[in-house]
Formats: structure tokens, C-alpha cells, sequence
């Protein structure tokens, strides 16, 4: 799956992956309230060969000890951090790759810890071959309302190409039975796939009559099987398929809300959102990566070590942030969104001013119509946008 905001690791390795993740109850850490939890399921049904997220094959003893770690883990963050949560997103991985029996386990812990739904919205990823509509019944029961599922495409030679173990009429069903059950529906799509015509899978899932799309292009990360073939992506196309979301999905009436994603208002993703705002939020899982608020001012990024150091419960990454950090941190995920930046209110945190940290940067870009202000908000524009990457890798160089 690809949709929920992946945590950065390390400044420059943030810029480049740029593209790419309130009911009050006194917490027991003095001043420090988080209202949003990743929890990361490693397990898939089948390895697509794009894929560079920490996943694997299960095996049941695997997923027993995983889930003895994570009920171990849940306890000991929700006594430090036990205020109620707005959003909960089950990420992977597929998270519907879970028995029943398992899920139940995941959704006790989370229970025990801060209550279980969420408050404001409870997202579990799924992949179209892992439920049918008894089960999303259930899945309903356990207290999911928002789905957020790995379509990627309605084109079988596409589907065939990217590795997926659906075909074309499995993942559309699978929209409509979510729909169906009366879910929230994300599908993600991704474009620039070689022999693919975009538009229409962008049309096909519109038509479908889903609220929210993540569209992302394909990308050869390092390492992946897609890299040792030598497949590659023709940047043209990449560009050109970027532009065509937008446009197609606006007939639709879903709207750009973030580089990769389009809702109609007020469907937007509100974990996501939250995230991309700033705001702190926990983890559960290997690799998971969390941004708590604590020690001030500026908080800490910690990052799960992979499944076998999470199994022997070694320490997580740790990084503390600095003022310069968090508006590194605030550009990369505020110039994603429509939002933009409120640079009043970053000053206001950080002591930081972006006109003297960087203003050569700045006024290229506003020159280039790569960014807009509009009092003390900056945006990217569409063109910013498009370039965000490189964009935020010419900050870094700078600031
Ligand atoms: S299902 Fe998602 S997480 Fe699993 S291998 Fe495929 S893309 Fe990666």
C-alpha cells in the first residue's frame, strides 16, 4: 500500500521523499497531548516488485510474536501517552492481511490503550483480495470506517505488470462492496505505469463513485525488483500523467488537496491531514515512525528498528529536532498540501525567519511562480507542486 505519509528519515533524505505520510483526558506526560496513531502491519499477500516498504510473506508464528510485541509496545506508549485519539491508521504492508482473530488482537490493544474507534476517523489499508462483503461487515463492526485500498489500476496487463494478484474486475468489485458497506473509500491509483492509458483507470475508478483518490506515479526505487530489471519511467510521462489527474478528477469533482491526493471537500484523509499540518503522532509497529512532541521545544522523529530488531525490542532511531529542523518539516509537509504554510505562526515557534534562512531560495521561487504568498501563507502553485522535490532539495542546499 502507498498512502499513508511515510516518516522522513534524515534532513536531505526528507527533502527527497517529499513526494512520497480532541475529547480531553489530561495526559500523563505534563503538557503533551497526541490525537493521532500509525501502526504498521508488515504482512502482504504477494511482494510487488515496485514496493520498498518494510514488508514480508507471513508465516503464523511470525505474526504471533509480532502481535506479542506490539501488545508489549501499546502499553508501555499508551502510559506515557494516554489522551484519546482522533485519527488511527492501520498502514503496511496489508493490515487486511490479518485473520480475523488477528485484526481482533490489534483492535484490543489499541482498545486497552486509548479507546478504540477513533474519535474523528479509523483507516485500515486493504487489498482487494483480502475481503468480501461479510467480512467488511465485520471489519465495520470492529469499528473501521475509512478503507483505503490498493487498486493501483483497472487495466489487467497493467495490474499483470506491476506484480498484483487482482485483476481488473476483482479490484472494481472490491470498490463497490466497500461503498457498498457503507465505508469511506480511498483507491489508490498510480500512473506512468509503461502500456498503461491513464485516463482511463483515472475515469474508471472516478466512475466507481469514490470521494477520495491517492495517484501517484510510479517510481524505480533502488534496490526493488523493478531496479535490477532496469525498468524505467519516462519523466515526460511522469509529468504529463501529473497534470492529467488533476484534470480529469476535477470533472469528478475531486480536487487536488496534496500532491498525490484528491477528495471531494471535506473527505479528505484527517490522519494525513494532521500529519501533513505538523502535529505530532504515535506508532506502533517495525519501521514505524513517530514525531512526539517531547522533550520541548521542538519534540523528536523516532523510527522502529525493521522486524527482527522490533521483535528483540532494540531501541528506536531517535532524532531531536531543532528550530531549523521543524521548518524544514513544515515546508516539506505544508507545500504539499492546498493549505500551504503559515509562516507567521512557524516564526512564532521557531524563532525563525524563511526570508533570512534561505532568501535566495525564496525569491527564485516566488519569481519562477514555484510558490505564491498570500499574506503569511506560502504555496506551492501547480508548477511548484509538480517540482516539489527538487524544490525542497534547493531549500536544503540553502537554509
Ligand atoms: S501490497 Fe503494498 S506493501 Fe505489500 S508489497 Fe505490494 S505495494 Fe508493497
Amino acid at each position: 500500500m502507498r498512502t499513508a505519509p511515510r516518516a522522513p528519515r534524515g534532513r536531505l533524505a526528507r527533502a527527497r521523499c517529499a513526494r512520497r505520510t480532541w475529547v480531553a483526558r489530561r495526559s500523563g506526560y505534563a503538557g503533551v497531548v497526541v490525537r493521532s496513531l500509525y501502526l504498521h502491519v508488515p504482512f502482504c499477500p504477494h511482494i510487488c516488485p515496485y514496493c520498498d516498504f518494510h514488508k514480508m510473506r507471513r508465516d503464523a508464528s511470525l505474526v504471533q510474536r509480532y502481535l506479542d510485541r506490539l501488545e508489549r509496545e501499546a502499553q508501555a506508549l499508551s502510559a506515557r501517552y494516554p489522551d484519546p485519539l482522533d485519527t488511527v491508521y492501520l498502514g503496511g504492508g496489508t493490515p487486511s492481511h490479518l485473520s480475523d482473530a488477528e485484526l481482533g488482537r490489534v483492535v484490543a490493544l489499541l482498545d486497552r490503550g486509548w479507546g478504540f474507534p477513533a474519535a474523528e476517523e479509523t483507516t485500515l489499508e486493504a487489498d482487494p483480495c483480502t475481503f468480501t462483503p461479510i467480512r467488511l461487515e465485520h471489519l465495520r463492526s470492529l469499528g473501521f470506517d475509512r478503507l483505503s485500498i490498493g487498486l493501483q489500476s483497472t487495466q489487467d496487463a497493467v495490474l499483470r505488470f506491476l506484480g498484483r494478484a487482482h485483476d481488473g474486475r476483482q479490484g472494481t468489485q472490491a470498490v463497490r462492496w466497500a461503498l457498498s458497506a457503507g465505508f469511506r473509500v480511498n483507491a489508490d491509483v498510480i500512473t506512468a505505469v509503461p502500456g498503461q492509458d491513464p485516463e482511463r483507470d483515472l475515469r474508471a475508478v472516478a466512475e466507481l463513485g469514490v470521494r477520495h483518490m491517492s495517484v501517484y506515479t510510479l517510481t524505480v526505487e533502488p534496490h526493488t525488483p523493478f531496479a535490477l530489471r532496469g525498468v524505467r519511467i519516462d519523466p515526460e510521462r511522469e509529468a504529463d500523467d501529473f497534470e492529467l489527474a488533476a484534470l480529469v478528477l476535477a470533472e469528478y469533482g475531486l480536487q487536488r488537496y496534496e500532491v498525490s491526493n484528491f477528495a471531494v471537500p471535506g473527505e479528505e484523509s484527517r490522519h494525513n491531514l494532521a500529519i501533513w499540518r505538523g502535529r505530532s503522532y504515535l506508532a506502533l509497529g517495525p519501521s514505524a515512525s513517530a514525531y512526539l512532541p517531547d522533550p520541548g521545544p521542538f519534540g523528536r522523529r523516532l523510527r522502529n528498528p525493521d522486524m527482527r530488531g522490533y521483535l528483540e525490542a532494540a531501541a528506536p532511531q531517535e532524532e531531536r529536532l531543532s528550530a531549523r529542523d521543524v521548518v524544514l518539516e513544515n515546508l516539506m509537509t505544508g507545500l504539499r498540501t492546498r493549505e500551504g504554510v503559515d509562516l507567521g505562526a512557524l516564526e512564532a515557534r521557531t524563532g525563525l525567519r524563511l526570508e533570512a534562512l534561505a532568501p535566495r531560495w525564496l525569491g527564485t521561487a516566488l519569481r519562477h511562480a514555484l510558490l505564491r504568498r498570500e499574506g503569511a501563507r506560502l504555496r506551492a502553485t501547480e508548477p511548484g507542486l509538480a517540482r516539489l522535490d527538487a524544490l525542497l532539495r534547493a531549500y536544503a542546499r540553502e537554509a
